[in-house]
């Protein structure tokens, strides 16, 4: 048998109401003491899973995010192919600095894009790991 974690009345699996793996009655439920008390569990797991448990190996990248390291690892390649491509033959062309603008723009572009393809999928993983580290389960019981 359950009780809520607040008032310690009797719960049973319909009447119990869950926030951050905490059951309540519906009495309790949003109330100034259960809020309180919930602060309180919260902070204590937060800590002991930082210590406990740091970053493992299971915390997989999310597709989103191997989508984007795909797509900064192209915008790289692309814009050091479209650089090597529209590189002048310095046997044709007069050698001035505008010459190389073309080839060097999309080169700078390239690595540009990859940074912030690489960046944005780093930060979306990031953000898996924070919304899952502030994720409980309901207990089985
Ligand atoms: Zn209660």
């Amino acid at each position: 048998m359950m009780n809520c974690e607040i008032c310690k009345c009797e719960l049973t699996e319909s009447s119990a109401r869950y926030e951050m793996n905490i059951a309540h009655c519906k009495n309790c439920f949003g109330s100034a003491q259960a809020k309180e008390y919930i602060l309180s569990k919260t902070a204590l797991s937060k800590s002991a899973s930082e210590a406990n448990l740091p970053i493992t190996a299971d915390d997989e990248y999310s597709p989103l995010s191997l989508l984007l390291f795909l797509l900064s690892a192209i915008a790289l390649l692309g814009g050091i192919f479209i650089c090597a491509v529209m590189w002048p033959d310095a046997t044709e062309h007069e050698l001035k600095i505008l010459t190389y603008t073309p080839s060097i723009t999309w080169l700078i572009t390239g690595v540009m894009q990859f940074s912030l393809y690489a960046a944005l999928g780093q930060g979306l993983h990031y953000l898996k790991l924070i919304s899952k580290s502030s994720k409980h389960t309901p207990p089985n019981n």
